[in-house]
């Protein structure tokens, strides 16, 4: 814990080891905006709501959100938000706290849950946390950008004696360099964490991402809400993704460890499964797809009208092509959505089926019909 990546360093943005979206551009984060804003008045416009953000970065994503809520004031104004960021990073918390509230914070150590509070620019509440199980039950909005993939996965291998896993072991021929070895027998996570169905010969497993996407059912079959997940990924299908990310180049992940980003493909497959049912899910859809269907588009054009120089113009486009262009971040990153089972069975639909076209649709799921 004290020596780790995002304890000590935790590079995010230019002048760090990987850039991410709400970096890239601000349409990124209030498309983000309006997709909650859209499923709370999709569920009834709730009184209250909390946003729970997972691994928030530089806070620039909330900082795009809040901006939306804002500007929806009017419709927003008798509902009752707060935020809650689950974030490790000391660093990075310190960072989030400086955007959000102008860095005006209380620190709370003798509280066990929230360990720092303060308020947004905007007047909301925010608080922050070590672990998703100490932020408070109740009816909220989950967003995990590029935080699955963060977290540590096991690596397993198909042998003609079954399943082996992929150990690190300090190399004897070569002083102070690690290497990577196969285990002689089964482990306890050859053991438990293999899909019985598993038909791939490498599989990659990360069983903090599955207890995470229980937690989030549970809480949202009971509470109500919604989560979005986006993040790199497939649908179960790649085998080979663990990398390593330093000053914006590939790095070996077993070279100095501790120093750059270490990632790994989330398994939306592996996801879907963990929900055990208890909540439904949408996607994973490209990020290309979900935000054309978001109305980026439509976002862009607004932006370049309001803006007359032509560097912000072409920073504009640069951006939009960064997120979209399929060879960019267009096709690698996905969306995924987490919804109660509720929103979409209509529970009127068996006393009168005329009314299932009332149900509204999940927005950035289907496309984008202007009335
Ligand atoms: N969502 C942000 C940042 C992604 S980087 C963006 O899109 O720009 C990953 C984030 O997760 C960092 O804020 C990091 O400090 C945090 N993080 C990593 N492991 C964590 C863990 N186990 N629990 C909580 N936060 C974690």
């Amino acid at each position: 814990p004290p020596q780790g990546y995002y304890t000590r360093r935790g590079g995010v943005g230019e002048g760090g080891d990987f850039i991410t979206s709400p970096e890239i551009s601000q349409v990124f984060g209030e498309l983000i905006g309006i997709w909650y804003v859209s499923e709370w008045i999709a569920t009834g416009k709730p009184n209250a709501f909390q946003l729970v953000e997972l691994g928030p970065g530089t806070g620039a994503l909330t900082d795009d959100i809040l901006r939306v809520f804002s500007q929806l004031a009017s419709l927003l104004s008798k509902c009752d938000i707060s935020i809650h960021l689950v974030e490790v990073s000391p660093k990075l918390s310190e960072i989030q706290a400086q955007m959000l509230t102008g860095g005006k914070v209380q620190s709370n150590p003798e509280d066990k849950s929230a360990y720092m509070k303060g308020i947004s620019k905007t007047g909301i509440p925010i608080y922050w946390y070590r672990d998703i199980q100490d932020v408070p039950q109740g009816y909220s909005f989950y967003l995990a950008h590029e935080f699955l993939d963060a977290l540590p996965i096991h690596k397993f291998q198909r042998t003609e004696k079954g399943w082996r896993e992929v150990l690190v072991d300090i190399d004897p021929e070569v002083p102070d360099q690690l290497r990577f070895v196969l285990s002689p027998s089964s482990t306890p996570a050859t053991e438990n964490f293999i899909q019985p169905e598993e038909t791939r010969d490498h599989v990659e497993v990360c069983p903090e991402a599955g207890v995470l996407i229980q937690r989030l059912a549970c809480r949202i079959e009971k509470c109500g809400g919604a989560a979005l997940i986006a993040d790199y990924g497939h649908d179960g299908t790649k085998t080979d993704t663990f990398r390593g990310f330093r000053d914006h180049k590939l790095h070996d992940v077993l070279r100095a460890p501790g120093t750059a980003d270490l990632t790994a493909d989330v398994d939306f497959s592996y996801l879907r499964k963990m929900t055990q049912g208890k909540i439904a899910t949408l996607g994973p859809i490209k990020q290309r797809e979900f935000l054309k269907n978001m109305g980026i588009d439509l976002r862009l054009q607004v932006l370049l009208q309001n803006s007359h120089d032509s560097a912000t113009q072409e920073q504009l486009l640069r951006s939009y092509d960064m997120l979209m262009n399929p060879k960019k971040m267009g096709d690698c990153f996905n969306f995924f959505a987490l919804l109660p089972h509720r929103r979409l069975t209509h529970p009127y639909k068996n006393h009168n089926p005329q009314s299932k076209s009332l149900l509204p649709p999940v927005a950035g799921f289907g496309e984008l019909l202007l009335k």
